[in-house]
């Protein structure tokens, strides 16, 4: 047993923080709140704290990354280092460089990017302070962003874990169950089309553990939907 860890992940069919196995954390998204970015969003998602600022369409810079056909979308990821209790080494790591990739990938999908040619797209995601599923947190404020920027997107793209804990499948994984847990599953997707635009997987599942946590997490990512809409309606009003 390490350090820290609690002896039991679930006490009486509930998890440490008294949630259900299917239950997400507290969910409270506000868009346009930055003034100076074309649009952004701010996120709380249980003790995830998140910014995202949306430039663009704009001029690409340097000039030989612009496509003739297209927009480039680029994600930006950035974990604060007052984020995490360790401090983190301020600037790009491994792993920023990697969610700011599958970042990119999972948003680029929906955006009409053939409408903007030679241009860029910048998507700046800032993780103020961190409790586990972040990158999904991330890329949730990040599509309200770009919606309150006015690009043209064929959907939003929510995002949401699923993963295993104390030999359970659970819904949307907090810091010690991400970090003791078994496995966790972090999934975007296009609501409208059902399409997955994100998914990765660390840890270990049986084939059926695997089926039962991506439902749940598609589950999840529908909750997450309603909430992003609901921001912004609240901005722009609408059905
Ligand atoms: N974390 C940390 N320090 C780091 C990176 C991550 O304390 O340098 C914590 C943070 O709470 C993060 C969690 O570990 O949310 C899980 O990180 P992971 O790489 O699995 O990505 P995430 O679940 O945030 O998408």
């Amino acid at each position: 047993m390490k350090v820290g860890e609690p002896e039991r992940l679930i006490i009486d069919g509930k998890r440490l923080d008294g949630r259900a196995f299917d239950e997400l954390r507290p969910i409270k998204i506000e868009a346009g709140v930055l003034k100076r970015a074309d649009g952004s969003a701010y996120l709380e998602w249980g003790g995830n704290k998140v910014m995202a600022a949306c430039y663009g369409p704009r001029e690409v810079h340097p000039r030989h990354l612009a496509r003739p056909d297209s927009a480039i979308l680029r994600c930006i990821y950035n974990m604060a280092a007052f984020s995490v209790s360790d401090r983190k080494r301020p600037g790009p790591d491994r792993r920023s460089v990697e969610i700011s990739k599958v970042t990119r990938e999972a948003l680029e999908h929906v955006v009409f990017t053939h409408l903007f040619p030679r241009t860029a797209i910048d998507v700046f995601i800032e993780i103020l302070q961190a409790n586990a599923g972040t990158r999904c947190s991330g890329i949730t404020a990040a599509s309200v962003a770009l919606a309150d920027a006015g690009i043209p997107m064929a959907d939003l793209v929510p995002a949401c874990a699923a993963g295993k804990v104390g030999g359970e499948i659970v819904l949307d994984l907090n810091d010690v169950e991400d970090n003791y847990g078994e496995a966790d599953l972090p999934v975007a997707i296009t609501p409208k089309k059902g399409e997955v635009t994100l998914l990765q997987m660390d840890g270990n599942f049986t084939r059926e553990e695997f089926e039962k946590a991506f439902k749940l997490a598609i589950k999840g990512c529908k909750k997450v939907h309603k909430i992003q809409k609901e921001a912004l309606r609240k901005k722009y009003g609408g059905t």
